[in-house]
């Protein structure tokens, strides 16, 4: 009895954990494709610090649950507004939307455009003052929130499809799919380009996330109407741990059915996120960093990073504990 109670339990637990973001993979991979999009004159110090811009790209989804009021800025539940503010919010700087529809409530369903737009201020004022350290940690992190801006479940109040019985659809859209199949997507994207204005464009991003919503839930609901139960997971062991995962067969039908959606969301999150460090750059006068060594980890950088480690692991435990109870 204990036994098929946890069996039930368990996919839950495996589900929530890889429910949050690109997933470890795309934002990592996002990151460091978004190097190669940059002119010569940045290209070269992005390029020595690589590791460092791929591997600190998830340290936002780390912090949330490390550092109170990270987690709004993830997303953007646009759908709990009604259509006519969801408009009026597009042209609100964030004073302005804190004017006029409070802070709490912003904070409620998510931030994630006006955090783009504040990590522009201050990517440029690190590249201002030449300071490598800060350079390397916003870009690292604006590409976390660029990135987080391109995917459809970051902006509905229904993230997880848990409203509408389709509980697990926010990682397998965003891990499983890309982990699956962006290895034949093609990330041919040109050079960097300015972006004139950083507000209109993160909104424009965050609209077209949204406005692909409807085929994200739609599909998968009429996939999951066609193919029966045992075809859509899988249940695997693993260190004595029973995970569920949706099935090759059915995540490829999906895929198909999307009809390149995922691809074009991380092609426009690679392609956003190198032109924000480009302007952010030509907005700082341009600074010179072509004779800048690699930079190397602080000890600071290390006793944070192992906070933030410590945070998420804990994090997962909760969970855990959560659902055994
Ligand atoms: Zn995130």
């Amino acid at each position: 009895m204990k036994k098929s109670f946890a069996f039930a339990l368990t996919p839950v637990i495996i589900l929530l954990l890889g429910s949050f973001v690109w997933g470890f993979y795309g934002h990592q991979k996002i990151n460091r494709l978004a190097v190669y999009t940059l002119p010569d004159e940045l290209l070269g110090f992005y390029k020595q610090n690589i590791v460092y811009i791929t591997e600190n790209a998830v340290n936002p989804d780390r912090r949330r649950y490390a550092v109170e009021g990270e987690a709004p800025r993830h997303y953007i539940d646009l759908d709990v507004y009604p259509l006519d503010v969801q408009e009026d919010l597009k042209t609100l700087s964030w004073s302005q939307a804190v004017e006029k529809y409070t802070e709490d409530t912003l904070m409620a369903y998510g931030i994630v455009p006006w955090q783009v737009v504040r990590m522009k201020y201050q990517l440029t004022e690190a590249f201002a003052k030449k300071d490598i350290r800060n350079i390397l940690r916003l870009s690292a992190d604006a590409g976390h929130y660029i990135a987080d801006a391109h995917v459809p479940l970051h902006t509905t109040e229904n993230y997880n499809g848990q409203m509408t019985d389709q509980y697990g659809i926010h990682g397998f859209w965003e891990s499983r799919l890309p982990e699956l199949f962006s290895d034949e997507y093609s990330f041919w994207l040109g050079r960097a380009d300015y972006i004139e204005n950083i507000h209109s464009s993160i909104w424009k991003a965050v609209g077209e996330s949204h406005a692909a919503l409807d085929s994200v839930l739609y599909f998968e609901k009429e996939l999951t109407q066609k193919l029966p139960q045992d075809k859509k997971f899988t249940i695997t062991e693993r260190n004595g741990q029973t995970i569920r995962n949706y099935s090759k067969e059915f995540s490829e039908k999906y895929h198909r059915m999307l009809n390149d959606q995922v691809e074009r969301r991380m092609r426009g999150s690679v392609k956003m996120v190198g032109d924000f460090w480009f302007t952010c750059w030509v907005d700082a006068g341009q600074p010179d960093l072509l004779n800048t060594s690699p930079y190397q980890s602080t000890e600071e950088d290390k006793n944070e990073e192992a906070e933030l480690r410590k945070a998420w692991l804990q994090r997962i435990l909760n969970v855990r504990r959560e659902a055994d109870d």
